[in-house]
């Protein structure tokens, strides 16, 4: 029987994260991933080799934003690994029906400057809005880099600029007062509150509501930081893809000598005497470890899937009761539509410019909308009526994609994982067929075909997974991309339970990473360092604790002195 210090469960991008901290430190690691493909939502693959060969597809993230926000890939050193970051310039275009367009520069002046064609007014405040948020964002960035129960790891990370931006956020007692409002009122509250223009609005709605909720939902106007995030750090993608983020850290992680096995599905988390001492796969094979089992998926598949349920009432009676019916999962999920292509897509009604598929493509005609491409998954509807897009042709900025002359295009659509009246039929009984989202797509393609009319004879081959279908692929429950939902009751400290919050779990040595703890989803490596640092504190906790502390302490007196 093999054993290591540490086995994870899946290698996705922040369960490598995480290994690769735990080898700097000198512990031996075994990943377990239960695809043929490491990487979870950030693989690149060539999806569709038979009928497009040469064609490489982001099946899942595409975008990066968030992991700039972090110290992830300069600490581990990935350029070192081979990875390239392209950053995007111009970062958003969306056309509006009604001629104008929205395209933003990663410049915020050279941004202002284009809406200021069609509003002055809305350009100005436009400057206002994007400065509010990017200080946000500054105030929020030591939060995000640390547990979140980890006031010294914290303060430590507020460097002088970061204090400057937290205190130019909260001042006096009306300014702060007046901060949490903003944070307790909408996305839509605040687009209304700031802008007058729909094809400002509808795009900044659509990027916001990102974060898997309608643009009315009270407590996410948070999400306007999904476009001030563009500005600064910016939005880049890896040279060959995502899945060339993951290259970087699989090449880290074997040349510090992890190991990583694929077609492992773990089916079984050893416990023994209230601690964790390994995993079981589908196989029968069971991997014995020495400090500890990180969990690179959800609370909800460890304790109700992974574990006997004796063994987490023996742990904590409540818990199984609290997973099933405290955290929420509205039943948003992504239909996902990649296209290989002749020729790029031609915005033929807005004169075209190539630049404007170097970043997102938008199909977002109006905030109402964004609200029912949210709200309609909710119960149970396919928002295809009139259906938002999230559209990018990833070959323009990054031409190895493809052969040569040739594209792709990356369409993400807001679907429900579960349809309301076919419950128990299709696929995993969600009512999703192989003819519905088939129809779907098509709906899909005339969409994007009344702004890019060239794109139906251009398509070589095309490839539709469905709500369901992602949910297999992946192992997400009901197909939530983040694991669990990204509202404000499931951040910070609440993710995804309180007594979960700080990557820790109630059985000795069983820690948890990955989308469904804090900061939460998307390409960030930032759960994984975060419990890196959980582990080794637990590992280490009085040299640890005094690293850290002289660190939190010299980074605070360097700030609070601009040394
Ligand atoms: C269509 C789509 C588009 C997206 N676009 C973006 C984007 O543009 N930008 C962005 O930042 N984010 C985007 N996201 C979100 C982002 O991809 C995810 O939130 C993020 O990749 C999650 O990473 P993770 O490492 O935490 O988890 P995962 O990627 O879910 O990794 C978990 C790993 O565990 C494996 N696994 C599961 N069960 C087991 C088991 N029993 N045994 C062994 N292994 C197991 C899985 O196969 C997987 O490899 C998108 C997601 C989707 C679905």
């Amino acid at each position: 029987m093999e054993s290591y210090d540490v086995a994870i469960v899946g290698a996705g991008h922040n369960g490598l994260v995480c290994a690769a901290y735990l080898l700097n430190a000198g512990y031996s690691v075994l990943l377990l991933e239960k695809r043929s493909v490491p990487g979870g939502a950030a693989t690149t693959e060539e999806a569709m080799r038979s009928e497009a060969p040469g064609f490489k597809f982001n099946l899942c993230a595409i975008d990066h934003e968030f992991i700039h926000l972090g110290p992830v890939v300069e600490e581990l050193k990935l350029q070192k690994y081979g990875l390239e970051y392209l950053f995007c310039d111009p970062v958003v275009f969306c056309p509006h029906p009604d001629g104008k367009y929205f395209l933003a520069h990663r410049s915020v002046e050279k941004t202002c400057a284009e809406i200021e064609r069609f509003s002055p007014r809305d350009a100005q405040k436009y400057a206002e809005f994007t400065n509010f948020w990017q200080r946000v964002i500054g105030m929020m960035i030591p939060i995000f880099n640390a547990p979140p129960k980890s006031v010294i790891d914290m303060a430590g990370n507020y460097d002088w600029a970061k204090l400057q931006d937290l205190f130019s956020v909260i001042g006096p007692p009306d300014k702060t007062l007046d901060f949490v409002r903003t944070m307790f009122s909408s996305p839509r509250d605040i687009l209304e509150e700031w802008f007058d223009s729909e094809f400002l609005k509808a795009p900044l709605a659509r990027l916001a509501s990102e974060l898997g909720a309608p643009p009315s939902q009270k407590t996410i106007s948070v999400g306007a930081i999904m476009m001030a995030m563009r500005h600064n750090p910016g939005m880049a993608r890896p040279r060959g893809g995502t899945g060339a983020l993951v290259q970087a850290l699989l090449n880290l992680v074997k040349s510090k000598g992890g190991v990583v096995l694929t077609d492992q599905s773990v089916e079984r988390i050893l416990i023994d005497e209230g601690r964790a001492v390994g995993v079981r796969v589908a196989n029968g094979q069971e991997y014995r470890v020495k400090r500890g089992v990180i969990a690179n998926i959800d609370a909800k598949r460890v304790f109700l899937q992974l574990m006997e349920n004796s063994e987490v009432d023996a742990a904590d009676p409540k818990l199984r009761e609290r997973l099933e019916r405290r955290i929420v999962n509205n039943n948003e999920s992504i239909l996902k539509l990649d296209l290989a292509i002749s020729e790029p897509l031609r915005f033929e009604h807005h004169n075209h410019r190539d630049e404007y598929l170097i970043g997102s493509v938008l199909i977002a005609d109006s905030v109402n909308q964004i609200e029912v491409a949210h709200s309609d998954p909710t119960v149970g509807k396919i928002p295809d009526s009139d259906p938002s897009l999230y559209v990018v042709v990833p070959t323009m900025l990054d031409p190895s994609m493809a052969p040569e002359g040739k594209h792709t295009v990356w369409i993400e659509f807001f679907a429900p994982y579960q349809i309301a009246g076919a419950e128990g039929t299709g696929m995993k009984g969600t009512g999703w067929t192989d003819e519905l989202k088939n129809k779907v797509a098509d709906r899909l393609i005339d969409k994007l075909a009344e702004y890019a009319p060239n794109v139906k004879s251009a398509i070589i081959a095309r490839r539709v997974e469905s709500p369901p279908e992602l949910s297999e692929r992946t192992g997400f429950l009901k197909g939530n991309h983040y694991h669990i939902d990204m509202t404000l009751d499931q951040m910070v400290f609440f993710r995804p339970l309180p007594e979960l919050a700080n990557y820790k779990t109630p059985i000795e040595g069983l820690y948890l990473t990955g989308a469904g703890t804090h900061p939460g989803g998307s390409v960030s490596g930032m759960p994984g360092r975060n419990c890196a640092r959980v582990f080794l504190h637990t590992q280490e906790p009085f040299g640890q604790k005094l690293k850290e502390a002289g660190n939190a302490v010299k980074s605070t007196v360097g700030a609070v002195f601009n040394l």
